[in-house]
This record gives structure tokens, C-alpha cells and sequence, in this order.
């Protein structure tokens, strides 16, 4: 039996304001769309935020054996100022201000996303497509729009007719907008667009003379809007109607809800079953931004060069101090937060370490620790399955740390049927490694020492079984010189010391 055919996922969908089971399209294939970063500025932590999140998302579901295609884009061009219809692309400012290649600002930015990413353990996604690699995809969803009657062409730009949709369709449904106070609340200044209702978006806008991002299409040398690459990117890699779309809550509107009405005008379908949205990370109460300077760095974090900072911070900590809240709900960033998730931290990595090293004995059952243990592991999974509340499932591993260290004093796990033996394992390492995307390596070097040490230990056991002494002898005096002693004891095994 797979995994997720025992444990039931419930997701809170945004579309519907409540959780609901989770059904996919085609199990056991999963698609997951996430909107991925506007590279035209350094990642900063709030954006990690939601990126972890999906991080986590994606983990738990191919922890329960789920096929996943996790989709997340780079949005490499027609993301413009203000998230507006009007104004300079984010990336082509950068580039002019820095007099260097749009494409060059999108490769610097790209990788130190990726780095960061890499730094944080996130996993990498399935296909990460760019919008400007999928610009024909995009003018072919443009004129199916068009030729559905749902958009129309004014000197050279193409605009989504918002109230024709609404006609026939539910625009707002995502949001809770009306079209109404959208209208009202629109800043667009009458007669001074050429659009024919403020509450319409661009599709594709025609090029002004130093707009350097610009491609040929039917309807003039432009660069196609904003929420046009998702739509074309999500359906192209996960079909008309996937299973999940996440992104930070900020991307409701107007993002997400002309995303559905794209693809609702071009496929005739609703796109997506599940939609997630991420609550902010907020510093000093306010939510981290780039627009308003209210930002950390996750670079600043990891060398402490900050003034609202007391030290640095390891990645892991930072991911765990995330994972420490519900990803609904804010999460406000503070030195003091960090240094207690630090400790918390450790103390599960050691129970962790701890439990991979005690061995297992056989003796007279418990039933009542037997039975708590079970419980607790169960807990797990119900946590995680109830909207992937990390936070309870991480107390419920706190529960099972204070199992584990009991373990340790006892110096062996015992007391415990084996099969119980076998769930605590892989649970606590499935709960804390796979999904939590915790290792124990980023706490530090030790770990990664400790590994690599080990290794030469099993090449040099190798190279001894084959009697190829010059090997062995070589691994051995060489790890001296760099002050690392071998002891071998009479039943076969080697210890190592670090001098
Ligand atoms: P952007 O590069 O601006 O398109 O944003 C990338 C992602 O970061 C989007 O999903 C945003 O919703 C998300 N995001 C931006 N600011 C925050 C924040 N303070 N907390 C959490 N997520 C954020
Ligand atoms: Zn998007």
C-alpha cells in the first residue's frame, strides 16, 4: 500500500475559503505550479518564505509517494513596475540602471536564487521554465483569447475584456473582489488609458521606443503581460486543469484571478483545483518588501551582517524557524525568534544523530510506551495531512524526542516492539530529513566531516579485505598526517580520533 492511500492530505483551497480533501486529476501524478521570482534583484527572506513552503509542499507529497511535476518559473521579462499595466519592465530598469544586458541581470539574479535555494536544501523543481522561453506559447494563447471574443487589439496592444468574461464567468471568485469596487478603487484616470474599462488587464503591449524587451507578434513588436507566462507555463507543462497553484498571498490579486480567467477563456476550464497562498514574513510587524526597503538578505543572515541581528545564522535554522510556523499565517522575523528556533533546532538534529545510532534489542514489550510511540508517529501524518501544519508536527517530534533521549540513557531501544522500532525510524528521519528539509549537515562541518571520515574507514576496510596493505596503509598514515588517528580493535571494526 502507498503511503498516501493511508493518510488523507487536506488542503485549505483559497478559491473555496476552506480545506478539502485531497482528490488529484490522475493519481498518482500530482502537478504543482508555483510562481517563481522576478530576477531582477537579489531573493530576499520573505520570498524564501514561500518558496519553502511549496518546498515543503512538494516534499511531503512525493514522501507519500506521489508522482509530482513541480513546475516554478522564472519570470525573466514582462513583469513591469508596480505590478502595473503601465511603467518600465522591472528587469529592463535594472539593466539600464546598471548599463549592462536585461539578460545579464537575469542570469545574476537567477543564480543567486538558485544558490540560496541550494542553501536552504530546497529541492529542485521538475522544470523551471522562463517566460521568454515560452514567448510563441504565449501569442498563441493571446489569439485564442482573441478568437473566443474575450480580449481585443488597441494600437498594438491586446487587453483581456474583463466584463465580457464576467458575463459568463465568476471574475473576483479567487479574491472576493467585485468588479464594481475594482473599478472604483482603479487608478487608472479616465481618457487617459487606452484600455476600454480601467478593470481590464494587458496581454500583450506594444513596445514604446526604449522598451528594450521586445518581441515580434500579429500585433505589433511588444512583450506579452504579466500574468500571461503562468497561464501559458502551468498548461503547457501540467494540462488545461492541474492539481495545485501556489504562491504568496500578495499574488491573489491581481495575479492569480486574471490567471483563472485566462484559462478559463482559453481551455474552457477552470485551471486549477487546489490554490494555496502563503502568508507573509513581516519585519518589525510589516511585511518584508522590496518596493518599501523593509527587507533581510538571506546572505546577511548566514554571515550576521546585520544591526537587527546579534550572530549569524546557519541556513538550516533559518528553514527550521520557518517550518515553525503554519505557513497561513504570518510569521514575524526577530533576532530573538531565530536564537530560539536555533536551540530547538539542535536538539532535534542531535535526538536525530541519536537515534541512528542506538541499536535495537529485543525484550518484553512495553504495551503502554509501545502504544504511545505509535501514537505519536501516527500524529505525524495527521499533522502534516491537516493543511501541512508543520508547526504541530514538529511538537509531536518534540514528544518523540523526549522518547529518544529516554532511549539514550537507557543506552539501547528497548521495551519496544520491532516493528515499533522500524516506525519510530522512519518516521522521525522521514518527518525531520524528507518533508522539513532539515539536514544535519549545514549545522556545521561536523557532520559532513564525520561522513567523509567514515567513507576512507569502509575504503580502507575494503582495500584491506583485498590485501592491498599499500591502500590501507596509505589512507592510514595519510589521515595521521592531517591528525587523524585509526584505531583498529580485534573484532574488525576501526574507530577514528581527531586529534
Ligand atoms: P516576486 O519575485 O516579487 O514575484 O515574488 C516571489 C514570491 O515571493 C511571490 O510568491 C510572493 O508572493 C512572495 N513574497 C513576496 N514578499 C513576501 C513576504 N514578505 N513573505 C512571504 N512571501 C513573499
Ligand atoms: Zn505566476
Amino acid at each position: 500500500m502507498t503511503k498516501f492511500e493511508d493518510n488523507n492530505v487536506f488542503i485549505y483551497n483559497t478559491l473555496k475559503a476552506k480545506k478539502e480533501e485531497f482528490h488529484p486529476v490522475n493519481s498518482p501524478n500530482v502537478g504543482l505550479y508555483v510562481c517563481g521570482p522576478t530576477v531582477y534583484s537579489n531573493v530576499h527572506l520573505g520570498n524564501c518564505r514561500t518558496f519553502l513552503t511549496f518546498d515543503m509542499v512538494y516534499r511531503y507529497l512525493s514522501h507519500l509517494g506521489y508522482k509530482v511535476r513541480y513546475v516554478r518559473n522564472i519570470t525573466d521579462a514582462g513583469h513591469l513596475e508596480n505590478d502595473a499595466d503601465e511603467g518600465e519592465d522591472k528587469i529592463a530598469k535594472k539593466a539600464r540602471i546598471e548599463q549592462l544586458e536585461p539578460m545579464e541581470i537575469v542570469q545574476r539574479y537567477t543564480v543567486d536564487f538558485h544558490n540560496v535555494m541550494k542553501k536552504f536544501n530546497a529541492c529542485v523543481p521538475s522544470i523551471e521554465p522562463t517566460a521568454t522561453g515560452h514567448i510563441l506559447e504565449q501569442i498563441e494563447m493571446i489569439q485564442t483569447i482573441l478568437d473566443k471574443g474575450l480580449a481585443y487589439e488597441v494600437n498594438g496592444s491586446v487587453y483581456f475584456d474583463v466584463k465580457k468574461y464576467a458575463e459568463t464567468n465568476d471574475y473576483g471568485e479567487l479574491s472576493g473582489r467585485k468588479i464594481e469596487e475594482l473599478r472604483e478603487g482603479s487608478r487608472e484616470l479616465d481618457g487617459q488609458s487606452e484600455k476600454r474599462d480601467a478593470i481590464d488587464f494587458a496581454l500583450w503591449k506594444k513596445a514604446s521606443e526604449n522598451h528594450i524587451m521586445r518581441w515580434s507578434s500579429p500585433w505589433s513588436v511588444g512583450f506579452p503581460g504579466w500574468h500571461l507566462e503562468c497561464s501559458v507555463m502551468s498548461s503547457k507543462y501540467l494540462g488545461s486543469q492541474f492539481d495545485i497553484h501556489g504562491g504568496g498571498m500578495d499574488l491573489k490579486f491581481p495575479h492569480h484571478e486574471c490567471e483563472i480567467a485566462q484559462g478559463q477563456a482559453s481551455h474552457g476550464v477552470k485551471p486549477v483545483n487546489y490554490w494555496m497562498h502563503g502568508n507573509m514574513l513581516t519585519l518589525n510587524g510589516k511585511r518584508m518588501s522590496k518596493s518599501t526597503g523593509n527587507t533581510l538578505l538571506p546572505h546577511e543572515l548566514f554571515s550576521g551582517e546585520n544591526e537587527l541581528l546579534d550572530k549569524a545564522y546557519s541556513p538550516m535554522v533559518v528553514r527550521f524557524f520557518m517550518m515553525q510556523a503554519h505557513y497561513r499565517s504570518t510569521l514575524d522575523f526577530s533576532s530573538e525568534a531565530l536564537s530560539a528556533s536555533e536551540k530547538g533546532f539542535q536538539k532535534l538534529m542531535t535526538a536525530l544523530k541519536t537515534l541512528g545510532q542506538l541499536k535495537y534489542k529485543k525484550t518484553e514489550v512495553d504495551p503502554t510506551l509501545n502504544q504511545e510511540i505509535e501514537a505519536l508517529c501516527a500524529q505525524c501524518y495527521q499533522f502534516m495531512g491537516d493543511d501541512f501544519n508543520t508547526p504541530r508536527t514538529i511538537a509531536t517530534l518534540f514528544d518523540l524526542v523526549g522518547k529518544i533521549n529516554a532511549f539514550e540513557k537507557e543506552g539501547e531501544i528497548s521495551k519496544i516492539a520491532e516493528e515499533t522500532n522500524d516506525l519510530l525510524n522512519s518516521t522521525f528521519s522521514g518527518m525531520v530529513v524528507d518533508v522539513l528539509g532539515l539536514n544535519v549537515e549545514e549545522t556545521g562541518n561536523e557532520g559532513l566531516l564525520d561522513e567523509t571520515l567514515q567513507m576512507l574507514v569502509n575504503i580502507r576496510q575494503e582495500a584491506k579485505q583485498h590485501k592491498n596493505f599499500a591502500l590501507s596503509d596509505k589512507i592510514r598514515d595519510e589521515l595521521s598526517a592531517a591528525g587523524v588517528q585509526l584505531k583498529d580493535s580485534r573484532d574488525g571494526t576501526t574507530e577514528y580520533i581527531i586529534n
